[in-house]
């Protein structure tokens, strides 16, 4: 990473140049890769040796051109600037596909919720949210396959409801991501070396088995 000079007006109208480590490379509005027009600077309290400082960019998207504000500190004046984070950053949706949608519009609700939070910073609540989701998911998924049961699926604890799957694949992905999504709701964790990430991944997992499983089950209908 090249460090990068930026100049300043000062209150006597004179330009000084500081370096900064980089510039922000996100777009948090139309979420592109993008290398920033800068515009220009202010110090915290408009104080020249503050050791905080934001930068005003321009997103170079034609689409977009938004001003990023990029957030940078130095341990000391003089000094570089490392650039901490940017933003501003509107959520972004995950999209699912029909199949989900269809069978657990809560589910997507949920997710996209906890995906708000995970994208705003807020990630010691995400994981939970993350696992209310999985709840609906199988719970909705279970009515889809025997709406007869619905009451009795939906006052049954999570677990049980997972054993009831024949689909073992789904079964043995779901639980994991129970596993992971329990630890996010307590205070110790039984899975030390797995995270938001891997609880992420197994419910992506989850969903493209009981994708798989709806258009199979559509198929055989329709063709039988
Ligand atoms: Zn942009």
């Amino acid at each position: 990473m090249m460090t990068r000079k930026i100049k300043y007006q000062t209150a006597i109208n004179q330009y000084q140049e500081i370096a900064v480590d980089k510039y922000p490379s996100y777009c948090g509005l139309c979420h592109k890769n993008v290398d920033p027009l800068y515009l220009g600077l202010a110090f915290k309290n408009g104080d020249l040796q503050s050791l905080d400082m934001q930068g005003a960019f321009q997103c170079t998207n034609l689409d977009c051109n938004s001003v990023i504000i990029g957030y940078y500190s130095r341990e000391k004046y003089p000094g570089e600037f490392t650039l901490n984070k940017s933003g501003p950053i509107t959520p972004q949706d995950k999209e699912f596909n029909d199949e989900i949608a269809d069978v657990s519009p809560s589910f997507v609700k949920i997710f996209n919720q906890s995906f708000y939070a995970e994208q705003q910073g807020l990630t010691l609540i995400s994981g939970i949210g993350y696992r209310k989701a999985i709840e609906f998911l199988i719970k909705d998924y279970l009515i889809y396959l025997d709406d007869v049961k619905e009451e009795e699926t939906l006052k049954k604890p999570l677990g049980q409801c997972i054993n009831e799957l024949e689909n073992s694949n789904i079964k043995e992905m779901a639980k994991r991501a129970t596993w992971l999504g329990n630890d996010e709701a307590h205070y110790i964790r039984k899975w030390e070396d797995k995270d938001v990430h891997d609880l992420k991944k197994l419910i992506d997992v989850t969903i493209y088995f009981i994708s798989m499983d709806i258009t199979s089950k559509k198929y055989l209908q329709d063709m039988s």
